[in-house]
C-alpha cells in the first residue's frame, strides 16, 4: 500500500488550522477505533490516522512534512515514540481525554504503543520460460519477521499480562527537570522502563520475548499472470516483515527472473525460433513441422526459400492475461550446409553443380564488379 498523503488521510486542506486538524482527527479516531469500529481494515486506518495526526499536529513536524513529504529525514523509520499521550498531544490535552470523550473512560492500554512498520523485503523468483508464458502458481520461501503465532502479536502470555507502564503512566516519555545556571529546564526522554511503549508486560510471551514477532521461514503462495517477462516484478503489499508491537507489515517486492528456453527466444510477447532447413527443402519447398509453445504446427515453405526468411505464425506467441494482448511466433529459416557428405551425396552435388545457373541478379552484379 502506497503511503497516503497525511492531509488526504485526515481529509483536510493544506491550510487547515490546528482546530480543524484536531476536529478531523477526533472524528476519524472515533470512526476507526479498532475496539468499536466495524469498518473494514479499521486497525490499519486507525494507525494511518494516528500517524497523520502525530505529524500534522506538531508545527515543526508539519513544516518538515510540507517541505519533504514522506521522504523527510525524520519520518522514515516508523515514528519512534509515536504514541498517544506523547509530547505531540500537549496542545489540547492527552489522548486519554479524547478517549474519555469517545468511550467514557481511559483506554491507555490499546492506545499507547510504539508501533513501528515492518521492513520492506526484496526477493527474486526464478521461473521457467513456459511458466512465464502460461502463468503459474509459485511458492516463495523467505525468512522474515512474522507475527508471533503463540501470542498473536500481543507479546504477552495473555491479555491480562499487559499493563500500563508505572514509570511514565502510559505516556512512553518522561519529563526530567534539571536545575541549571539558566534556571529550571524541562526535557523529555523516552521512558527507560518501557522503552517508549507505554506499557509493560508482566509475563512475556516465551516464544517472541515480548516483541510480538519472530523471525521464521515463511512460505507465500503467489499467482503469476501469463505474460510476465524476465526482470519484471510485482509488490505483495503487507507481505514484508511484521511490524513491531503491532505495527503495520512492510511490503515484499518480488523480482521475476525467467530462465532462457532451449530453442525459443522471447521478444516481448513474440517468440522467435530459428529453424534449420536443408538445401533440398529450401530448393524444392516443403511442409515442415514447427514446434510452438502449444504443440507442433505445419508450416509450408515455398520452393526457393532463402536462408533467413521470416515466417509468421499468428497468435502463437505469448498471451498477456493482464493486457489481453497476444504475440506471434516468428520462424526464421537457417539453411544448413552439410559438412559431411556420403559418396552418393557428393556425386549428386557434383551433378547438381554442373547445372548451377549463376544468372540471378546478385550473381550478375558481382560479375560486373569483376570486369571493371
Ligand atoms: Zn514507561
Ligand atoms: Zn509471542
Amino acid at each position: 500500500m502506497a503511503k497516503r498523503d497525511y492531509y488526504e488521510v485526515l481529509g483536510i486542506s493544506k491550510t487547515a488550522t490546528d482546530d480543524e486538524i484536531k476536529k478531523a482527527y477526533r472524528a476519524l479516531a472515533k470512526k476507526y477505533h479498532p475496539d468499536v469500529s466495524t469498518e473494514p481494515k479499521a486497525t490499519e486506518k486507525f494507525k494511518e490516522v494516528q500517524e497523520a495526526y502525530e505529524v500534522l499536529s506538531d508545527p515543526a513536524k508539519r513544516e518538515q512534512y510540507n517541505q519533504f513529504g514522506h521522504e523527510s529525514p525524520n519520518m522514515g523509520q516508523g515514528f519512534e515514540g509515536f504514541n498517544f499521550g506523547g509530547g505531540g498531544f500537549g496542545g489540547f490535552g492527552g489522548f486519554e481525554d479524547i478517549l474519555s470523550s469517545i468511550f467514557g473512560g481511559g483506554r491507555r492500554e490499546s492506545a499507547s504503543s510504539s508501533t513501528s512498520r515492518g521492513s520492506d523485503l526484496r526477493t527474486t523468483l526464478t521461473i521457467s520460460f513456459e511458466e512465464a508464458a502460461f502463468g503459474c502458481e509459485k511458492e516463495i520461501s523467505i525468512t522474515k519477521y512474522d507475527t508471533c503465532s503463540a501470542c498473536a502479536g500481543l507479546g504477552a502470555q495473555s491479555k491480562n499480562d499487559v499493563g500500563v507502564c508505572p514509570k511514565c503512566r502510559g505516556q512512553g516519555r518522561i519529563v526530567i527537570e534539571q536545575n541549571t545556571p539558566f534556571g529550571r529546564i524541562q526535557t523529555q526522554q523516552t521512558c527507560p522502563t518501557c522503552g517508549g511503549k507505554g506499557k509493560v508486560i508482566k509475563n512475556k510471551c516465551p516464544v517472541c520475548g515480548g516483541e510480538g514477532r519472530v523471525r521464521k521461514p515463511t512460505k507465500i503462495k503467489v499467482k503469476i499472470p501469463s505474460g510476465i517477462d524476465d526482470n519484471q516484478g510485482f509488490k505483495l503489499s503487507g507481505y514484508g516483515e511484521a511490524g513491531a508491537n503491532g505495527g503495520m507489515n512492510g511490503d515484499l517486492y518480488v523480482n521475476v527472473s525467467v530462465k532462457p528456453h532451449e530453442i525459443f527466444i522471447r521478444d516481448d510477447l513474440n517468440i522467435i525460433l530459428e529453424m534449420p532447413i536443408t538445401f533440398s527443402q529450401a530448393a524444392l519447398g516443403d511442409n515442415i513441422e514447427i514446434p510452438t509453445l502449444t504443440g507442433n504446427v505445419n508450416l509450408k515453405i515455398p520452393a526457393g526459400t532463402q536462408t533467413g526468411t521470416k515466417f509468421k505464425l499468428a497468435n502463437k506467441g505469448i498471451y498477456n492475461s493482464r493486457t489481453g494482448m497476444a504475440g506471434n511466433q516468428f520462424v526464421i529459416t537457417n539453411l544448413i550446409t552439410p559438412s559431411k557428405l556420403s559418396a552418393e551425396q557428393k556425386d549428386l552435388f557434383l551433378k547438381l553443380s554442373r547445372t548451377d545457373e549463376k544468372s540471378s541478379s546478385i550473381f550478375d552484379k558481382i560479375k560486373k564488379f569483376f570486369k571493371s
